[in-house]
């Protein structure tokens, strides 16, 4: 790790306005750690305004092999924005424009300092739609969103981040300002570099503007909670749901750990009995959400197993959405720490992931909650323990182990949107090759030659 020296720093004062930069130790804690817990203390921490100040300060970082980490807002689940190798953290907040939002062509131009929930509101002003919903929404930005491919509820009717960036201003490691795509619904001039670096993870180069697809605003949408005394059935029933040709917009999961830590927001919460849950919606045009919710409605009922409940009102929506979305931050109550994976399975194989992870809680003596986007077989599992105690930790880290080769050996991937950044790059090996890996090491330095941006993510040692 090499020390920033101080002439560097002045320089790069002078490029982003001495407000825009610290050392403090104070701050320098602040933009040291993300979601995951993990944490390093960075040497410098910058707020830059524009994209041409990022571009300055990337050619003075690569013609002196200082480290960069782009950050967002600092909400990732896997260790993406700690500077392990020390360095700058380069703070994406003030870029923080929605430059356009298009109604006729549905699309928008943002910034990536943008919060998610902030710009879909913008967006909604103007009566159309951005999908994308990670639970994280109103923290997240969406240029965090665009580096780790995040996903939501919605996504198992409406796709991933990927599925609506049409394309990106990025800077690269040596300061090159590019552009990837276009603001058209159809672009093939030359290779699909923007799918490259939506996912990379901070690691190819910093975006600074996303040209992203809206859609109309779905007309109507009804809302359901399926109880069930049976975890088995509950799971099976994703994989049913989705082959009688019903297409919710929203097929959540959570199993009877996950419903107890969050019940306490739910005026009217499920049953003692229950051992998971379904939130189901389904949107679209009045017609059409009343056929399929009649559908559902005779597809579940007289299975003695299960109780469907239907909202009536916004509020126990709302409420709903409350509990769902406060399942992270609340499952600490049950022990201090926790490990916090996304692992997806193919829809079918969900009922035999989520009966492994009860099976290897009870054989560890641990505490294994699992809840998540059941629709695209994106199961979140929380493995609890409590840091302080030595074997605690070792069986947290033998279940998360097993469960990545339990995935694996399901026809699955080790994280269905979080990204590997820290967390899983122990485990790459177990889902990819050597070949594959070497081709995005092959890729990464192309990119990246000195090794500056986000160093240390992604690729096993
Ligand atoms: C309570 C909670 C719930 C969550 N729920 C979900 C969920 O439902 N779905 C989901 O997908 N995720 C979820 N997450 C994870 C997290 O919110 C997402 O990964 C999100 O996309 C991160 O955005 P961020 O702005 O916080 O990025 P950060 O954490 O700041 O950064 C994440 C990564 O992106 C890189 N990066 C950030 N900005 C840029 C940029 N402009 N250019 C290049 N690289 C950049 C960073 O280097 C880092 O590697 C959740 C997190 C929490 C805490």
């Amino acid at each position: 790790m090499t020390a920033i020296p101080s002439h560097l720093i002045s320089r790069i004062t002078d490029i982003v306005g001495p407000d825009n930069v610290t050392q403090r130790i104070e701050d320098l804690h602040c933009y040291s750690y993300d979601g995951s817990g993990r944490s390093q203390l960075p040497e410098l921490v910058l707020f830059p305004g524009d994209t041409g100040q990022i571009s300055d300060i990337m050619k003075l970082a690569s013609s002196h092999r200082i480290p960069v980490v782009p950050r967002g807002a600092g909400t990732g689940m896997t260790g993406g924005i700690v500077p392990v190798e020390g360095g700058i953290v380069m703070v994406m907040t003030k870029l923080d424009a929605i430059v356009e939002i298009d109604t006729d062509n549905q699309i928008g131009i943002v910034e990536p300092g943008v919060i998610t929930a902030e710009f879909q509101s913008a967006v909604r002003k103007k009566g159309l739609f951005y999908p994308v919903d990670p639970a994280s929404l109103k923290y997240c930005s969406i240029g965090g969103n665009a580096a780790e491919c995040a996903g939501g509820p919605s996504a198992v009717k409406y796709g991933v981040t990927k599925d609506y960036i049409m394309g990106l201003e990025v800077v690269l490691a040596n300061g090159d300002i590019i552009t990837t795509g276009a603001r058209t619904e159809k672009s093939v001039t030359g290779y699909d570099l923007t799918r490259l670096f939506v996912g990379s993870e901070g690691t190819l180069g910093i975006i600074t503007k996303l040209i992203v697809r809206l859609l109309p605003i779905p007309a109507y949408k009804e809302t359901f909670l399926l109880t069930s005394t049976s975890l088995r059935r509950t799971t099976e029933m994703v994989s049913e749901i989705l082959n009688h040709n019903i297409k919710p917009c929203t097929l959540e999961y959570m199993d009877k750990t996950a419903i107890g830590v969050v019940s306490g927001f739910m005026d009217n919460p499920p049953p003692d009995t229950t051992q998971a849950l379904l939130i189901i919606e389904i949107d679209g045009e009045k017609s059409v959400v009343s056929e399929q919710a009649e559908m559902f409605k005779s597809l579940v009922g007289g299975q003695e197993e299960f109780i469907l409940r239907q909202a009536s009102s916004q509020e126990e929506v709302e409420q709903i959405w409350q509990a769902r979305r406060a399942i992270s931050p609340s499952v600490h109550k049950l022990r201090p720490n926790k490990i916090g994976e996304d692992v997806a399975v193919p829809r079918s194989r969900i009922p035999e992931l989520v009966e492994f992870i009860e099976n290897l809680a009870t054989e560890l003596n641990i505490i294994i909650l699992t809840f998540g986007h059941a629709g695209d077989g994106n199961i979140h599992v929380n493995i609890m323990f409590d840091r302080s105690v030595a074997e605690d930790v070792k069986r947290a880290e033998k279940a998360k182990d097993q469960l990545f080769k339990q995935t694996i050996s399901l026809g699955g991937t080790l994280s269905g949107e979080h990204g590997i950044g820290l967390s899983k790059k122990p485990f790459m090996r177990y889902e990819l090759n050597e070949a594959t890996l070497g081709l995005m090491k092959r890729i990464k330095s192309l990119f990246d030659p000195n090794n500056i941006l986000n160093p240390g993510k992604i690729f096993p040692a």
